[in-house]
């Protein structure tokens, strides 16, 4: 697949989905903002995500849980003594590495792969991760709290909560979606890897020994969920993690990679993990508060094992800008288009309206259907410029239909209804519009 990483940024900025953050400063290292159009193309995803697990099931619960934990959540975790990665330096040109993601014979050789220099790496150290902060007016080593580095801790710790309340019964699942910050090392590629972002996560809560088939279930209904997205078929796969790469935690552990194009390729962009009784042991284990399952028909008490399914909200994102961005030759026309083939049910405005010229009534009629379809989709209006140009603009953000009022519709009370992907267009009575787009917008 081609890099489309640089056109994609450009377009993001100009059309109001993604700015550098605290741009008008010079930009932050590597942290986002998203735009009017982003944050809706990002909430679609995010409500998409929430529909197939929580509300479409009786077996998983929602949860959100606050980003300042209790300090020793990390101890008990891992994170404080093993969040770490192994960095390296060059002496030379002070470019820094992840060791883990350098070439193997580069960091063997002491090659550096900015400069090139022989022999200026540094040894590798370990760089903890997790963003430290103080609660309180102290400055103290006592108040040091962290800024959350995976939202599936504040789960683990509300697990008797949400299973006592909501009377649920093992296996069942708690699903949340929220903020992580990580101070990484080598950020980059726009919003794949940033330091502040956002994860939609899932335990699900199994009795040990059903875990790997719970885990077979999981991959499975994962997987369709990024084909139901509309993320191509053939740019995901699975990838597995051998021993060596297993975290502390998992009894094993898939990703689902997509083929983000050029030289970026496949990447990981969620997350499949057994992570048997370790985090529910553990906080057992700090807390000295019993995290048992009661399952009362069989007389039996146990600590579940956790089955955890981990996404990126603004890496899947991401990937779909990058499944969907097409440049296409448009017949009969000299200048091609820029199409976003965004999902209908995440594209976020859903129809434009425009009239043809801003004379003879058209402008009020067209701002008529916009307070009438309002109410059902995310619309927008546009006057301004040819209405080729407004066609081209919609076009680059992904809307599916665009409406034009012309000359004939203020006297026969129809429209133009023009699709983004096939260009055909056809003539609808007004009174019939939001129906007609209801049904062609499911999907
Ligand atoms: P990587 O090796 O790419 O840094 P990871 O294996 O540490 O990722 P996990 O801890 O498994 O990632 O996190 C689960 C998901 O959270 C990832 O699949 C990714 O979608 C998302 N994620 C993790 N770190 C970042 C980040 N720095 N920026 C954006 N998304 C991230």
């Amino acid at each position: 697949y081609p890099d489309v990483m640089d056109k994609l940024v450009s377009l993001c900025k100009r059309r109001g989905f993604i700015f550098q953050s605290s741009e008008i400063y010079g930009g932050t290292g590597s942290v986002w903002d998203y735009g009017p159009l982003g944050v809706e193309l990002k909430k679609n995803i995010k409500d998409f995500w929430w529909n197939a697990m929580v509300r479409s099931r009786d077996d998983i619960e929602g949860l959100d849980a606050a980003i300042l934990m209790h300090p020793r959540t990390w101890e008990a975790s891992g994170h404080v003594a093993g969040f770490t990665d192994p960095l390296v330096d060059c002496k030379q040109c002070k470019a820094r590495f992840r060791a883990d993601k350098m070439d193997p014979k580069k960091l063997e050789a002491n090659v550096c792969p900015n400069c090139g220099n022989k022999g200026t790496l540094t040894e590798p150290r370990l760089f903890n991760l997790m963003f430290k902060t103080h609660m309180g007016a102290l400055e103290e080593s006592s108040s040091i709290v962290y800024l959350r580095p995976e939202t599936a801790q504040g789960i683990f710790v509300n697990f008797l909560n949400v299973q006592q309340s909501m009377r649920q019964k093992v296996p069942f699942g708690i699903a949340q979606i929220g903020k992580a910050f990580r101070n990484e090392i080598t950020p980059g590629n726009f919003i794949f890897r940033t330091r502040e972002f956002e994860q939609m996560e899932m335990q699900f809560f199994v009795e040990p020994g059903t875990d790997m088939e719970w885990f077979e279930q999981w991959k499975a209904k994962r997987m369709q969920w990024h084909f139901d997205l509309g993320l191509s078929p053939d740019r995901l796969k699975f990838h597995q993690h051998d021993a060596g790469e297993l975290a502390h935690y998992a009894r094993a552990a898939f990703d689902v990679t997509f083929d983000f194009g050029g030289t970026l390729g496949d990447q990981e962009i969620e997350g499949i993990h057994n992570r048997g009784d370790f985090d529910l042991s553990q906080h057992q284990q700090y807390s000295g508060k019993k995290l048992e399952y009661f399952d009362q028909p069989n007389n039996k008490r146990y600590v579940p094992y956790v089955i955890e399914t981990s996404v990126g909200a603004d890496r899947v994102t991401l990937a779909t800008l990058v499944n969907a961005y097409r440049e296409e030759t448009v017949e009969g026309e000299s200048e091609g288009r820029v199409v976003l083939g965004l999902k209908h049910s995440i594209a976020p405005i859903k129809a434009a309206i425009f009239p043809l010229t801003k004379k003879d009534g058209q402008p009020e009629m067209a701002n008529r259907i916009v307070d009438d379809l309002r109410s059902a989709f995310a619309v927008d209006y546009d006057e301004t410029g040819s209405i080729g140009k407004r066609y081209r603009r919609q076009d680059e953000v992904g809307t599916p239909f665009c409406v034009t009022v012309d000359g004939q519709s203020t006297g026969d009370q129809t429209v133009t209804v023009r699709d983004r992907d096939t260009l055909a267009q056809d003539r609808v009575d007004v009174s019939q519009l939001k129906g007609y787009l209801a049904a062609k917008l499911v999907g």
